[in-house]
């Protein structure tokens, strides 16, 4: 999963991502309301965290940004002010949630997952697809009740998948919530072909049906 934290703290955007990378969350950064504008225009994120004083502008022109583009990202504004009128105006807008400063990381952690398994899986923990069963709490994968053993990057792929079911995904796309935007660095998006062979073999040899098509030249498909 990849975050965009758009936060001009220093000290607090490392606190999180050190504490978001132990959950195997993929952590971006802006620290200006310039930085922000270029990284939402440019990428997707699974969740992002809005602060709302930046140098440059506010948290909530962003926000604006986001939905003027159509943005399907999750949004939970941080802030210091606990603005009665400023969260109102921020859920308005269309932010997720919001979580006035100071928080605890593990609060944080738990409403970005609420954020996240709201905007792609529908409320639950447990996604189910006929024999395949994924538990996002535990994570762990099962077909037909017997557990399949992922890497981290092989789940999270799976997840965008069924997350964007019938949706065609391009390899550069892949690439991009694998590596952030180092991808935009790497020569080659060759290392996605491998986490994808090796997901795709894991789920055949459980015996899973093979939803995940690839569509020649464009990229994949998770079918349902
Ligand atoms: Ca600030």
């Amino acid at each position: 999963m990849k975050l965009l934290i758009i936060e001009d703290e220093p000290a607090l955007s490392k606190s999180i991502a050190a504490y978001l990378a132990g959950e195997s969350y993929l952590c971006e950064f802006a620290d200006t309301f310039a930085k922000a504008l270029e990284k939402i225009a440019l990428y997707s994120y699974d969740c992002i965290l809005l602060d709302l004083m930046l140098p440059g502008g506010s948290g909530l022109k962003i926000l604006e940004e986001l939905k003027r583009q159509n943005k399907a990202d999750g949004v939970i504004i941080i802030s210091a002010k606990n603005a009665l009128e400023d969260k109102i105006q921020g859920l308005q807008i269309g932010a997720d949630d919001y979580l006035a400063k100071p928080f605890h990381l593990s609060e944080l952690t738990a409403r970005i997952h609420a954020v996240i398994r709201r905007k792609q899986f529908g409320h639950s923990n447990l996604i189910k697809q006929n024999e395949l069963e994924i538990d996002l709490l535990a994570k762990s994968v099962q077909v037909k009740e017997m557990p399949v053993l992922l890497t981290k990057k092989e789940l999270d792929l799976l997840l965008y998948f069924i997350g964007n079911k019938n949706r065609v995904i391009s390899k550069a796309a892949l690439a991009e919530h694998l590596s952030g935007d180092l991808a935009d660095m790497l020569d080659s998006h060759d290392f996605v072909y491998a986490h994808i062979k090796n997901l795709k073999k894991k789920l055949h040899e459980a015996g899973c049906d093979s939803y995940l098509k690839t569509i020649y030249g464009v990229g994949y498909k998770w079918e349902l």
